[in-house]
């Protein structure tokens, strides 16, 4: 048998992993004809591919190598806990130390009195989790019929059956016979593309309101939860008007609707505090992690819970759990995460320097002729593109068209910065250093550039009529 090694030739690599490797979120064999990129190490915020480029991460990894690339740390930890103890479950009436340290680091580390945790492999089952959760939360307060949670469209929140039915991605749902029932979707708070002649505040607030009017339109009594991403991620880095978030939280209080952030991109630092929450001044009763947790060095994910909702779930068994709730490798890298992120100050750091320098470089972008507005916050940014700034106009051309050959110069300049649609968007390694910021934007001018080139040669900068 041939050994499949970094030493192999890239076409060869390629040629393997099209024959055999299914990759999410990809039309196969338009990846099969034209070779995937070969990652081969890392470290810092620099990838290294089969052919040698070194590359600038901008999006750290999936949103989630917080920490950069190559903390020797982080994998003694994993190798320690392996030797130690590899796998107990938590199920039976056991439990194991890496567990009970990560809980016990989340409670303190969390606002409010979110001091339990449920703990999944990943953010799409913490997800899953929540919808049973909050479900089972009012059955035993013997409301069982307040079932329904109210999301938003264009929310990430998962790729399993239930998470992706909490999200609102439109072409998510148009496979696999989604969104199971009881999810109700209201507008997202995205001005530049929904915002039309409102303010940003006025606009907020009318999108905030969406959910009441939902509530009293479902029935008071027939909703269990709003679920929402502090800064929407996957669907664009869309920062929300300054007005939306206090309405929403108005409006969770006087109608007793549980809320849930979810915290997975927003987590852990991103938004230069250690959770959105507290960006945004919300009050959760439930927060999603994943990500950032372990910086994406192992995967896990879970569901921080209130005292008062972990205090009436408890009342009764949940029949819910995965086999890998609490592993203690990923418990125990998590837990090493967490501790450099705090002692090494990576969390407080670039919410007060590395965050602020980032933005004003970002913010400055605005003024290349391919973008229309430059929005960010912490360490997440995106920027629009527009062939027509004034009227905040889409391209012509089918959306996306632009963004994609914008990715496509973006890649060509060793940096990664992904499309959402004809959005670009980043979030980089919180240890991003000012030097490594300039080399972003030096690399994202660039590739700009070659992007209004060709789409004005290709005569796409067209407004939509
Ligand atoms: C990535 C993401 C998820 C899903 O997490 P997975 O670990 O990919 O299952 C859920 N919510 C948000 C906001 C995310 O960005």
């Amino acid at each position: 048998m041939t050994v499949i090694s970094n030493h192999m030739p890239t076409a060869e690599l390629q040629a393997l992993d099209a024959a055999h490797h299914m990759h999410p979120f990809t039309n196969g064999s338009e990846l099969a004809a034209k070779g995937a990129r070969v990652i081969t190490r890392a470290r810092g915020v620099t990838l290294t591919d089969s052919e040698g480029a070194e590359i600038l991460d901008a999006m750290a990894g999936l949103w989630c190598v917080n920490i950069g690339y190559g903390r020797e740390e982080l994998a003694e930890a994993a190798a320690r806990q392996m030797k130690e103890l590899p796998y107990y479950n938590t199920f039976f009436q056991t439990t194991h130390v890496p567990a009970i340290a990560l809980a016990d680091k989340l409670a303190e580390l969390a606002p409010l009195d979110l001091n339990h945790v449920f703990y999944a492999g990943s953010g799409s089952e913490a997800n899953d989790t929540n919808i049973r959760l909050v479900r089972t939360y009012w059955a035993q307060l013997g409301k069982p019929e307040k079932q329904v949670i109210i999301s938003r469209k264009n929310a990430y929140h998962g790729s399993s059956v239930g998470s992706a039915s909490l999200g609102g991605m439109a072409a998510m749902h148009g496979q696999g016979g989604l969104p199971i029932p009881g999810i109700h979707h209201i507008d997202q708070p995205n001005w530049w593309a929904e915002g039309g002649e409102m303010s940003p505040e006025e606009f907020g607030l009318e999108r905030a309101r969406q959910l009441e009017q939902a509530i009293q339109e479902l029935g008071e009594d027939k909703v269990a939860a709003f679920i929402a991403e502090p800064v929407q991620g996957a669907g664009g880095v869309i920062v929300p008007p300054d007005s939306y978030w206090p309405e929403i939280q108005r409006i969770c209080d006087k109608y007793e609707i549980l809320l849930i952030a979810d915290e997975v991109i927003c987590g852990f630092g991103r938004t230069g505090n250690w959770f959105g929450a507290q960006t945004y001044g919300i009050r959760p009763d439930i927060m999603t992690i994943a990500k950032g947790l372990s910086s994406g060095y192992a995967p896990i994910g879970g569901s921080l819970v209130s005292d008062a909702v972990a205090e009436v779930l408890n009342r009764g068994e949940f029949f819910h759990g995965y086999t890998y709730s609490g592993h203690p490798v990923s418990c125990a890298v998590a837990l090493e995460n967490l501790r450099i992120l705090e002692e090494e100050g990576i969390v407080a750091r670039a919410g007060s320097e590395t965050a602020p320098y980032l933005k004003q470089k970002w913010e400055a972008l605005c003024d290349h002729p391919l973008v229309g507005e430059a929005t960010i916050v912490g360490m997440m940014g995106s920027i629009a593109l527009t062939p027509d700034k004034a009227r905040r106009a889409p391209f012509a051309a089918e959306a996306g068209t632009a963004g994609l050959i914008c990715r496509e110069a973006c890649f060509a300049n060793n940096l990664v910065m992904r499309h959402v649609g004809d959005r670009m968007v980043i979030s980089p390694p919180l240890v991003i250093t000012r030097d490594e910021i300039d080399t972003l934007i030096d690399r994202a001018r660039a590739a700009l550039d070659q992007a209004h080139a060709r789409l004005t040669d290709e005569g796409l900068m067209r407004a939509a009529a």
